[in-house]
This record gives C-alpha cells, sequence and structure tokens, in this order.
C-alpha cells in the first residue's frame, strides 16, 4: 500500500521532468559567480517578485539567517512573532551566531501580531535596549494566509518607525494562490483553479511590502533543496558575503537552482488542488466531535483534540503509521498536502482517523 505522507510538504520527490531538467542545466562554479543556472534562477525570482537582486541558498533557515544579519548589527533587535520559524524553529541562529535579539511577540489567533504590540515593543534610542531593526513577518504562518491589509499596515507601521521588514515567505506562492482564490467570484468548486499569471501578481502584491522576502523552492513547490533570498542589490550584496560566511557558497549548484526553476514553471498553479484536499481533509476531520480544526487557508490542516477524544488521540499517529499514514502531532495534530498526495490517499487517512476515534478500528 502507498504510503500517504502528510507530516510535510518538504517530503516530495522531484518528479521525472524535474530530474530531466536538473540533469540538462548548464553549470559553472557559482562562488565564481559563473553558474549560468543559478544565475538564471536568481533573475527570474527577484524580476517574479519585483525586486532588484536575489540569491540562491540552500534553506530556508540560512536565507533568514543571512536576511536577519543583513538588516541588523550586533546589538540591533528584530521583532518576530512567537510561534514564527525565524524564531523559534531556526536554533536561535540569529542570536547565537549573529549576536541580534529576538524580541517575540504573541500573535492572534488569525496568525497577526497585534500593530498595537508592534509599536509598544520597538524600543526607544537609550543606552538600556537593544536598537530596534527590523520586522519580521511570515505568510503563510502555519498555513494560515495574513489579510493582505494587515501585511500594509503592519510593515507601513514599521517604515514609520524606521524599520526595515523582512518577509519570511518560505510559503508565499501558497499566500499568493489561497490570495488569488479568494478573489475569484463565486467559484468555490467546480475544478476552477486560478491561473499562473494571478498566482504572481499576488505574490509580487505581498512581496512588495518587504524590503527583503524568503521564498522556499523544497516545500510546495517540490524542488529537492532551496530557497532565495530577495531584495536590494545592496542588501543582497551583504546577504551574499553572509551566505559565504554561514557555509552556503554552493559550486555548481545549478542542479539545485534548474529544479526550482522548473519549480516555479510547472509547479505553482497546480497549489491550489493541494489547498483543496487540505480543505477536504480539514471538513472531514470537523465532523468528528471532540475534534476542533483550524480554518484551513492553504496545504496544512490543524487539529487540536477536546475531550473526550484527548487519552485516545495520543495513540493516533502511530496507529496512522501503522497504516502507512504518517502526519505529525507536535503541539498539535497537523496535516500537509503536498505534490506527493492525492485525493486517494486523502480520502485513506480520513477513513482511517473516523474509524479510530469511533473505536472501530
Ligand atoms: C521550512 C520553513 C523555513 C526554512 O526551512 P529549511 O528547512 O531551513 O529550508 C523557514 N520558514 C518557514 C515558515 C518554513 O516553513
Amino acid at each position: 500500500m502507498k504510503t500517504v505522507d502528510l507530516r510535510s510538504d518538504t517530503v516530495t520527490q522531484p518528479t521525472a521532468a524535474m530530474r530531466e531538467a536538473m540533469l540538462a542545466a548548464p553549470l559553472g562554479d557559482d562562488v565564481f559567480g559563473d553558474d549560468p543556472t543559478v544565475n538564471a534562477l536568481q533573475e527570474k525570482i527577484a524580476a517574479l517578485l519585483g525586486f532588484e537582486a536575489a540569491l540562491f541558498v540552500p534553506t530556508g533557515t540560512q536565507s533568514n539567517f543571512c536576511a536577519i544579519l543583513s538588516h541588523c548589527q550586533r546589538g540591533d533587535e528584530y521583532l518576530v512573532g512567537q510561534m514564527a520559524h525565524c524564531y523559534r524553529w531556526e536554533g536561535g541562529g540569529a542570536a547565537v551566531l549573529g549576536s541580534v535579539q529576538p524580541q517575540p511577540i504573541a500573535h492572534e489567533t488569525d496568525g497577526t501580531l497585534p500593530l498595537a504590540e508592534i509599536e509598544a515593543q520597538i524600543k526607544p534610542d537609550d543606552a538600556h535596549f537593544a536598537r530596534t531593526r527590523l520586522l519580521c513577518l511570515e505568510n503563510t504562518l502555519g498555513g494560515k494566509l495574513l489579510p493582505l491589509e494587515y501585511v500594509k499596515a503592519a510593515t507601513e507601521l514599521a517604515r514609520s518607525k524606521g524599520l526595515a521588514t523582512h518577509l519570511d515567505g518560505a510559503r508565499l506562492f501558497n499566500a499568493a494562490t489561497a490570495q488569488a482564490m479568494n478573489l475569484m467570484p463565486n467559484t468555490p468548486l467546480a475544478g476552477i483553479l486560478p491561473a499562473q499569471s494571478a498566482i504572481e501578481l499576488e505574490a509580487r502584491a505581498i512581496a512588495q511590502n518587504f524590503d527583503s522576502v524568503s521564498v522556499c523552492f523544497s516545500k510546495g513547490l517540490g524542488a529537492p533543496v532551496g530557497s532565495a533570498l530577495c531584495g536590494s542589490r545592496e542588501l543582497i550584496q551583504t546577504a551574499h558575503r553572509i551566505r559565504k560566511m554561514a557555509g552556503g557558497g554552493m559550486r555548481q549548484a545549478g542542479m539545485l537552482a534548474a529544479a526550482a526553476i522548473y519549480a516555479l514553471d510547472h509547479h505553482v498553479e497546480r497549489l491550489a488542488q493541494d489547498h483543496a484536499l487540505a480543505e477536504r481533509l480539514g471538513d472531514a476531520l470537523a465532523q468528528i466531535d471532540g475534534l476542533t480544526v483550524d480554518p484551513v487557508h492553504s496545504n496544512i490542516v490543524f487539529v487540536d483534540v477536546r475531550e473526550p477524544l484527548k487519552a485516545k488521540a495520543a495513540g493516533l499517529i502511530a496507529h496512522l503509521k501503522q497504516r502507512n499514514i504518517l502526519a505529525t502531532g507536535l503541539y498539535r495534530l497537523r496535516f500537509v498536502t503536498h505534490l506527493d498526495v492525492d485525493q486517494e490517499g486523502v480520502d485513506r487517512a480520513i477513513a482511517v482517523i473516523q474509524s479510530y476515534f469511533r473505536g472501530s478500528d
């Protein structure tokens, strides 16, 4: 039986066509700036998101790290969400390696950081305090789309206070897809999906509010490795130096960049299918008494377990695994749809979860 891997959208295997593109890519030494495929990717993603320049990096973690250290000096701080990846999930790299301290802010339930709290956390110019230098947002955050109006308001507030702004857009194209779908009039199901150009337009509309944006190719876009940091030419020059320092100067990296180019050309429009399957899963789980499902905006389904199911839920992940269905439950139950999950797989997961909680399996 085929494994249904709902742990993350990072688990995708490169498709045959993507592998072909990787094999065919012209290569050079990117530390010399000589890799034509890396250069093509950097130009492509910068232009797509409306920036002067971009830098190909091995991971989203390194991309955020390069961004934070390019915006901030030693003794500066960045404002960031409590659950944001570049605060909670990156080993404290900006603080450990960069001497830049995070100032975490609690999220509202919709994932936003309250504007009043952002403003309150900006420290006065006083020797007691770190210099507040940067606001980091994440979109999507835990699968949730930040409202564009909020993104505009928060980044405007930051700018008005002299802060730079960075977007961890690991799943920017999922956010753009969700935004494009929201803009479509009365086409809820019907298999009508937003066009590539509409998604790109929304991606740019989000990205343009920030001084820098990090995008992952290795999540829903289905490339094996790689992220890009986009920004001004000057910022990317600084980030290039930091990438080298972090050990991220890669040589014939065009093989990986080719996968990212392929993903941008072929795996953006299909993201709406992942979102539809996540919604299908979320709707089905919401029918189970004792489960609370977060609103599903994109490809991630978060589920909280209430009484009377709490005790039983502890065994769910292991139970699923015995049936070749993989999921995670670190803070809450989490299911992620992607390129390598189809409707049959999602329906199998639904059936197993339903019967598990009904106690009939
Ligand atoms: C996955 C992810 C990253 C970076 O992850 P890497 O595993 O380092 O590539 C950064 N931010 C968010 C929101 C992510 O989901």
